[in-house]
């Protein structure tokens, strides 16, 4: 996992403040930017960039304790490393039924007793394995078997969330102001987050770890505390899933609102 430094993208009117940025995260600050944009950017993150997950699957032999379904659904969800370069959409595929574009095959087989890991997945792609190999599938006991192959394809977190590339979430950036502070350290006792520190005078260590729940305010008797946030500043926070680099989700997001925001274009220019 590599930790970059922090780095600011951009002019005086959107930019982009890094905070971290590894393989599996990524924190960052979007400001200059509408609530409404900052939530196309965590949508089209969430929803919109394909990844590969299991999708079909043909079980020769399961003697274990699981019904067919629920070991379908644990396969379904593990996380697949993702070529985006190398797989299309089963629905732009020009073929007849899967072939290696749209489509790669994985199988399974093992034997009683011990517990089965995502690790033990042989895929027709060396590229294309599970993001994480101790991923526990089954727990087999003596003389229980599964065979099976399993077909991974292309898919969108819209259509089912085993497709989704990350968690995304954010915030609005929070402001903090102190005036006429007596020291008294009520507000420190309750800050959930710890990120006010009573030193020869009222300290904040991290604004931008507050979680604008306001409990120091509500305690504040001397209403010295006030809690705002920036309406056009936003801290994103992104955990990817394994299936692509974080940088790989927030780039191809953004490219997916930018090809939408052309496709209306065109559209409006026909019109005119
Ligand atoms: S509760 Fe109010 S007065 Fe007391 S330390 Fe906090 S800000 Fe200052
Ligand atoms: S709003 Fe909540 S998290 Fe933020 S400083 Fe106050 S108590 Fe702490
Ligand atoms: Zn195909």
């Amino acid at each position: 996992m590599m930790e970059r430094d922090r780095k600011v993208i951009g002019g005086s009117e959107t930019k982009i403040d890094i905070r971290e940025l590894s393989d599996r995260r990524a924190k960052f600050i979007l400001s200059g930017v509408s609530s409404a944009f900052a939530n196309a950017l965590r949508r089209s993150a969430i929803a919109e960039v394909p990844t590969l997950a299991i999708d079909d699957i043909n079980i020769y032999e399961n003697t274990s304790v699981l019904f067919d379904e629920m070991l379908a659904l644990r396969l379904g969800l593990i996380p697949l490393e993702t070529d985006l370069d190398s797989y299309i959409l089963r629905s732009e595929c020009k073929c007849d039924g899967g072939c290696p574009q749209c489509q790669v095959s994985l199988t399974l087989s093992a034997e009683g007793p011990k517990v089965v890991y995502s690790g033990e997945l042989k895929s027709s792609d060396p590229k294309i394995v599970p993001s994480d190999e101790r991923i526990p599938i089954i727990k087999l006991m003596e003389g229980q078997k599964v065979y099976l192959e399993a077909i991974a394809r292309l898919g969108k977190g819209q259509e089912h969330s085993k497709w989704q590339p990350a968690m995304c979430s954010y915030k609005n950036m929070p402001t903090i102001s102190v005036s006429k502070c007596n020291g008294c350290g009520a507000c420190v006792e309750v800050c959930p987050t710890g990120i006010l520190k009573l030193e020869d005078t009222l300290k904040i260590t991290n604004e931008l770890d507050c979680s604008l729940c306001r409990l120091c305010e509500d305690v504040c008797e001397s209403r010295a505390i006030h809690i705002g946030s920036d309406p056009t500043s936003f801290v994103f926070n992104l955990e990817s899933h394994g299936s692509l680099p974080a940088e790989e989700v927030i780039l191809r997001s953004a490219d997916n609102i930018k090809e939408k925001i052309d496709g209306l274009k065109k559209c409006l220019k026909k019109l005119s």
